[in-house]
């Protein structure tokens, strides 16, 4: 990632350039899929574009291939990790839960999963 891509004050960003330890479980040139840190399922990770953008409506606007191959990225974790059966999260906005403002996708798998 060039350093325009990046905000410097993102803990994200710190992620995908190394600077904060992850448990990586993929990357690729566009994503980077790491653990989250305070896991809600027995399978929880975190996908997110290595580009900078704030929000899935950013996303999706700006670059909509990405946002479809993280969509591909979570089938596969999933389809490794619980016969391809997810939940697919993007908290968008602070008063939906949204805490980190570099979009991430939460991967929930792993286990049946409550509704
Ligand atoms: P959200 O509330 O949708 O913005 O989700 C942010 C998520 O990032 C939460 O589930 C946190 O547990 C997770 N998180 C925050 N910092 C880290 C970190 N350094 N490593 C892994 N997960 C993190």
């Amino acid at each position: 990632m060039s350093d325009d891509d990046r905000q410097e004050d993102c803990i994200f960003c710190r992620i995908v350039a190394g600077e904060v330890p992850s448990e990586k479980v993929y990357e690729d040139e566009t994503v980077y899929a790491f653990k989250d840190a305070n896991p809600k399922a027995a399978v929880h990770v975190l996908i997110v574009p290595r580009h900078h953008y704030a929000s899935v409506a950013e996303l999706a606007k700006a670059d909509p291939d990405t946002l479809a191959h993280i969509v591909q990225v979570a089938q596969q974790i999933a389809d490794q990790d619980f016969h391809g059966a997810y939940r697919l999260i993007f908290n968008t906005g602070e008063d939906a839960g949204q805490s980190v403002f570099h979009v991430h996708a939460h991967v929930l798998t792993g286990q049946v999963l409550p509704e």
